[in-house]
């Protein structure tokens, strides 16, 4: 039998709060430590959907990316859907721990796995607070062209900022909204940014200072490391039954 304290001391030492960002709200965010723990589910975030499927596979803790909750809030009650969905989760005995942007950060997290993908070497954080990666493409002679294609296939469509005959051999990664990346991989001279989402002006700054971006959107670039989650997890717990969400779907739906 293993107890929620276990589990949340695991993710603790993997994913330190001391890695995540000050506004950010990571760790056990609903749970009794003392409950038994047989079923673990994965997911990039909680939503009604997520709690409709936790409760119908009978899962015990759900790690999610993104915090659930995630404001302060002064009420729980089925006025709101935050309220409706707490309420569901704390009812079925469901604990939920989010470690966000220390899972961003960690030695073997998001943007690590995104540094993988692109093929990098000598691969370090993009800043102090080791946030962020940066590194070089182990091939040498490499376009923006022959980068889309390889995120394509692993991440899916995506938009890009640039000349597709670009030449890119330093490269900056950061997922999900990363706007505030662009100057500093600028000053460290990458010749790419990887991100999931940046606002039209970042996009100009980006061409004005000759930084290509590739622009994944936020799903594509964090819903993968929820499946690579949940093997870590099944290899840490091997008694405990881990499985990513199947209910997860990007939001944000693209025409053709
Ligand atoms: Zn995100």
């Amino acid at each position: 039998m293993i107890d929620l304290k276990s589990v949340v001391s695991y993710f603790d030492t993997e994913y330190p709060a001391s890695l995540a960002e000050d506004w950010d709200n990571v760790g056990l965010l609903v749970g009794n430590l003392s409950a038994t723990v047989k079923t673990i589910m994965t997911c990039l975030t909680v939503t009604p959907e997520v709690c409709e499927e936790s409760v119908a596979k009978n899962v015990h803790l759900i790690v999610s990316h993104h915090p659930f909750p995630f404001q302060e809030i002064k009420k729980i009650t089925s006025q709101t859907v935050e309220g409706s969905m707490l309420l569901q989760l704390i009812s079925h005995g469901i604990a939920v721990y989010s470690p966000h942007t220390a899972h961003d950060s960690a030695k073997d997290g998001v943007n690590q796995q995104l540094a993988a993908i692109l093929e990098l070497i000598d691969v370090t954080p993009l800043n102090a607070n080791g946030s962020g990666r940066i590194g070089n493409r182990k091939q040498n002679g490499t376009l923006l062209s022959d980068l889309l294609r390889i995120i394509e296939s692993r991440l899916g469509t995506c938009s890009y900022v640039g000349e597709l005959n670009k030449s890119v051999n330093r490269i900056a990664v950061g997922c999900g909204a990363t706007d505030d990346f662009v100057d500093e991989a600028a000053k460290q001279n990458a010749d790419l940014l990887l991100l999931g989402e940046a606002r039209f002006h970042t996009c100009l700054l980006a061409q004005s200072l000759h930084l290509a971006l590739i622009l994944t959107g936020h799903f594509a670039s964090e819903h993968f490391a929820v499946k690579t989650l949940a093997q870590k997890i099944t290899a840490q717990f091997p008694e405990i039954l881990c499985f990513p969400s199947t209910s997860e779907q990007d939001v944000i739906k693209r025409y053709h």
